[in-house]
C-alpha cells in the first residue's frame, strides 16, 4: 500500500480525501436529509475504541476520522478483526466510543441521553444484519412495520407500498420469518429499514448468509435505494462482488482506514485486498 492511501483518514485532506470525495458533483436530487456533498450523513473525528484491559487489551478502531457521504452507497472492507463491525456499531450508537467524536448529520451522539439515543436511532437510523434479526413471531408486514410502530409513527402507506412492491414482498407480507427463504427474509429486513425513510441505514454483512442470486437482489435493492430515494447506506462486507456495488469501498486495518476505492469494480477491490493483506 502507498503511504498516500492513510490521507483517507484526513476529513480536510485535498486530492484524494474524503472530503474531497464528499463536494460530489453529479446534479442529483437532494437526499432526505440535505443537499448530496454537503454535511455528511455521518462521520467521526478521532473515533478510538478499546475493548479490555490489561493484557486483554484490544484497539479495535484507532482515531478514525471519515465521512460518509449522503446519497452515497459506501462499503466498508478489510480482514476479519480489522474493525469494520466496530466502526458501524459506533457509528451507530450501538456501542460506546473510548474517545472521539461521532456525529449523524449534525448531531454530536456523545452528547445525547440514552433516551435521545434511542429515538435517534429508531427515527433517523435503520439497521441490517447478516443473521437478518425478524421477530419470529410476527408476519413480514409487522416486522417491516415494528420500527416505525415502536417510534411512535404511523407508516406512511403508500410509501411503505412502493418500498414492498420494489422488494417484490406483496405476496409474503402475512408469511412469518420461518415461511420465508434467507433472500425474502433479508428483503423483509431491507424494507423494515427503508420504511421510515432514515437519514442513514447501517448494514453489517448484510449477504454473509444468502446465496450469491439472493445476495445480489439484495444488493440491487440497495443500490436502487441509493440511486432512485437518494438513500445513504454504509454496509461492511468482505465480499469483492458485494463492494463493487458501492460508490465508494474503505479499507480497514488494524483499526486503522488504510486505503479507499472509488466507483470499484470487484478486480479492483480484490487487487487492493491482495495488496493489504499480503
Ligand atoms: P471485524 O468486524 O472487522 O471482523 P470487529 O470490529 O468485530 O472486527 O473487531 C475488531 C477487534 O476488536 C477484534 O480484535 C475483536 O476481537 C475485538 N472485539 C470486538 N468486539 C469485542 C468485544 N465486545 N470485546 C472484546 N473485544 C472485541
Ligand atoms: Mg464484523
Amino acid at each position: 500500500m502507498e503511504p498516500g492511501g492513510v490521507e483517507v483518514t484526513d476529513l480536510d485532506a485535498g486530492e484524494g480525501g474524503i472530503g474531497s470525495a464528499l463536494a460530489g458533483d453529479e446534479p442529483s436530487p437532494p437526499p432526505p436529509s440535505g443537499a448530496r456533498g454537503a454535511t455528511p450523513a455521518a462521520s467521526a473525528v478521532g473515533l478510538t475504541k478499546v475493548y479490555g484491559k490489561g493484557n486483554t487489551r484490544v484497539i479495535a478502531l484507532d482515531h478514525v476520522d471519515v465521512a460518509f457521504g449522503a446519497g452515497r452507497l459506501t462499503a466498508i472492507m478489510g480482514p476479519s478483526g480489522s474493525g469494520k463491525s466496530t466502526l458501524l456499531h459506533c457509528m451507530a450508537g450501538l456501542d460506546t466510543v473510548t474517545a472521539g467524536e461521532v456525529r449523524i448529520g449534525d448531531t454530536l451522539i456523545s452528547e445525547l441521553s440514552d433516551r435521545e439515543l434511542t429515538l435517534m436511532r429508531r427515527k433517523r437510523l435503520g439497521f441490517i444484519f447478516q443473521s437478518f434479526n425478524l421477530v419470529p413471531t410476527l408476519t413480514a408486514r409487522e416486522n417491516i412495520e415494528l420500527p416505525l410502530l415502536l417510534g411512535g409513527n404511523r407508516p406512511d402507506q403508500s410509501w411503505e407500498h412502493e418500498v414492498v412492491d420494489t422488494l417484490a414482498l406483496d405476496e409474503r407480507l402475512t408469511h412469518r420469518p420461518d415461511e420465508l427463504s434467507g433472500g425474502q427474509q433479508q428483503r423483509v429486513a431491507v424494507a423494515r429499514a427503508l420504511v421510515s425513510r432514515p437519514d442513514i441505514i447501517f448494514a453489517d454483512e448484510p449477504t454473509g448468509n444468502l446465496d450469491s442470486r439472493s445476495g445480489d437482489e439484495v444488493l440491487g435493492f440497495l443500490r436502487r435505494a441509493v440511486d432512485e430515494w437518494h438513500q445513504t447506506v454504509v454496509m461492511v462486507t468482505h465480499d469483492a462482488r458485494a463492494a463493487s456495488f458501492a460508490d465508494i469501498v474503505i479499507f480497514l486495518r488494524d483499526g486503522h482506514i488504510v486505503d479507499r476505492i472509488e466507483s470499484p469494480t470487484a478486480d479492483l477491490v480484490l487487487d487492493r485486498i491482495r495488496a493489504l493483506e499480503v
